[in-house]
């Protein structure tokens, strides 16, 4: 087999899932093990520690403690360390996100969490024990790859963001990643399939605190006062109009106020309220409109009332957005290895949001999407519920993807550039 050659597309295909497959009780040996052993965010000490140990036992270049408690893995091309020439000139990235969240178990499995009030409930367990089957399969191959391999074990993608910290670290340097592809199990499709999207697939999010002040006073008398609570009332309404009568309704929006704290007790006028909550946006333009609304909204509403407010905003995680030709290819391996009925072009952009964003600005890429809903086998849970399960016939599928990506994108940089 020559793995520099894309015409061996069927081949590497063929090879990426054949291991895979027979890789499946490695796979859920570390998936179960991870499972039952979940860290929040930057405190995946355990689970980094394996996957640091793993890459070593495959003589994979490791370094740790990237951005925090990321693990890094460099597979030189041709097996080389210390940087051999020529094909090993090109650099594509695999990403996984290690950590749990902090919700109580419930799943009754052998494998449930022993961590109390922690879980794996997004299947980042999965993402890890995938990533280290992709690692495991192209290591067996070094010394035909037609390019180097970077494998980032990224912490706290549920919060605060592991992705910035490991960019800034200069994961996507030295050499340089570029391409980049990241898995994420989805139990809104069932195992089996592969779901892909062109272009926007996840929202921007960012987030907000507004203190509403008003002046205390006797619940008898409101003309010596100012009401925050009256004050801060009309602005939880006044925002929702934003999306509704503000911004073009062909343009999702979300604005949730999650939170309104104060006042002390029922005859007593509020000097102060305090408003949390969270906007989802598609497009850079009307997320970089929505702080300039709400301040506009709270000013005015504020100023009608003899109120002040502050206003805190903060700019999370940016849109997901997928390069066409990555896209194309994940599709594209799926289709070979697992039949074309088998890749789901997701209809819609999701309104969550996954901190890949950062790697997708940085190099072209893609964020695919790992069916693991089985009615059958009870696996019918969102995400983030208690009760949440994979398919674990899953783990082999994306592992699968994963590796034939890598190889076809390695290849094809290798012959754009006249490395072949
Ligand atoms: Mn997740």
């Amino acid at each position: 087999m020559s793995l520099g050659n894309p015409r061996d597309f069927k081949e590497i295909c063929r090879f990426a899932k054949e291991e895979a497959l027979r890789l499946e009780d490695q796979l859920r040996t570390w998936r179960r093990d991870l499972h039952m052993h979940p860290e929040l965010g930057l405190r995946e000490h355990r689970t980094s520690a394996l996957a640091a140990a793993h890459l070593q036992s495959l003589g994979i270049e490791v370094q740790t403690g990237v951005g925090g408690t990321g693990v890094v893995g460099l597979l030189r091309a041709g097996g080389g360390a210390g940087g051999s020439a020529g094909a090993g000139e090109h650099t594509v990235a695999l990403r996984a996100d290690m950590d749990a969240l902090p919700i109580q178990e419930a799943t009754g499995a052998p494998y449930a969490s022993q961590a109390p009030g922690v879980m794996h409930a997004c299947g980042h367990d999965g993402h890890v024990a995938m990533l280290l089957g992709a690692a495991t399969i192209l290591a067996g191959v070094r010394e035909a790859l037609p390019g180097n391999v970077k494998f980032i074990f990224q912490p706290a993608e549920e919060s605060p963001g592991g992705a910035r910290p490991m960019i800034e670290a200069g994961v996507l340097a030295n050499p340089p990643v570029e391409a980049i592809f990241g898995a994420h199990l989805w139990a809104e499709l069932p195992t089996g399939t592969v779901g892909i999207r062109h272009g926007t697939m996840m929202a921007a999010v960012d987030q907000f605190r507004i203190l509403i002040k008003g002046e205390g006073g006797h619940g008898a008398a409101p003309h010596q006062a100012v009401d925050a609570i009256c004050v801060a009332a009309q602005a939880v309404l006044s925002l929702q109009t934003i999306a509704s009568r503000q911004i073009d309704p062909l343009e999702p929006v979300v604005l949730t106020i999650g939170t309104m704290n104060g006042g002390y007790r029922h005859n007593v006028i509020a000097d102060r309220v305090e408003l949390t909550g969270t906007v989802r946006t598609l497009s850079e333009k009307v997320r970089e409109e929505m702080p300039v609304r709400i301040e506009r909204t709270l000013r005015g509403i504020t100023e009608a009332s003899g109120a002040g407010y502050e206003l805190a905003y903060e700019r999370v995680y940016p849109e997901t957005i997928n390069a066409p030709e990555p896209t194309r290819l994940v599709a594209d391996v799926a289709a070979e290895m697992f039949g074309k009925g088998r890749v789901v072009e997701t209809k819609a952009p999701e309104m969550g949001s996954e901190d890949f964003s950062f790697f997708l600005k940085e190099a072209p890429g893609t964020f695919f999407m790992v069916g693991i809903a089985n009615p059958e086998k009870g696996i019918i849970h969102p995400h983030h519920h208690p009760a949440f399960d994979i398919d674990e016939n899953a783990l082999a599928i994306g592992t699968a993807v994963e590796v034939a990506a890598v190889l076809i994108q390695l290849s094809l940089l290798g012959h754009s550039s006249g490395n072949l």
